[in-house]
């Protein structure tokens, strides 16, 4: 089944990309070395490579089901190995934002269990707040 994306929406949301990140995700060819570099793409439903196509599309929707941007440790060695010079970070960045500003957050804290916050390190509890709450 082929899905036609109408070209408004697709180039709103390159531009909502593009003003978040400062990265002009149509530059990218598809090569794939940002998921053959990535040390988090085994955790990931969908590869670095194939959110940035989602994205290139527009399926704003689609890539917001996958959980890339969440699971990206924003290390950066996709940013520095890119060979079209594009901050993939950055990109995974703004889906992030795109998302907690609508004010879903990724994971809810007063669902997690007494267990679960004992067992984690409170570091580790901030930090993921931070990126993964509103
Ligand atoms: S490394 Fe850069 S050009 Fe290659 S697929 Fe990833 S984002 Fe696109
Ligand atoms: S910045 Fe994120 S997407 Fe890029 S290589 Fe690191 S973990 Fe993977």
């Amino acid at each position: 089944m082929s899905v036609i994306i109408p070209k408004k929406s697709a180039d709103e949301f390159f531009e909502k990309i593009k003003e978040l990140s400062g990265q002009d995700i149509k530059l990218c060819m598809q090569c794939g070395t940002c998921s053959a570099s990535c040390p988090m793409s085994e955790h990931m439903k969908c590869t670095p490579r194939k959110a940035i196509h989602l994205a290139q599309l527009g399926m704003d929707e689609m890539l917001h089901e996958q959980n890339t941007c969440w699971v990206c440790a924003s290390c950066h060695t996709c940013s520095v190995r890119c060979p079209r010079g594009i901050d993939l970070a950055r990109v995974m960045e703004a889906v992030r934002q795109l998302t907690l500003r609508k004010n879903e957050n990724f994971i809810e804290p007063s669902k997690m269990t007494a267990e679960e916050i004992k067992n984690c390190p409170q570091i580790a509890l901030v930090a993921g707040f931070r990126k993964l709450t509103s």
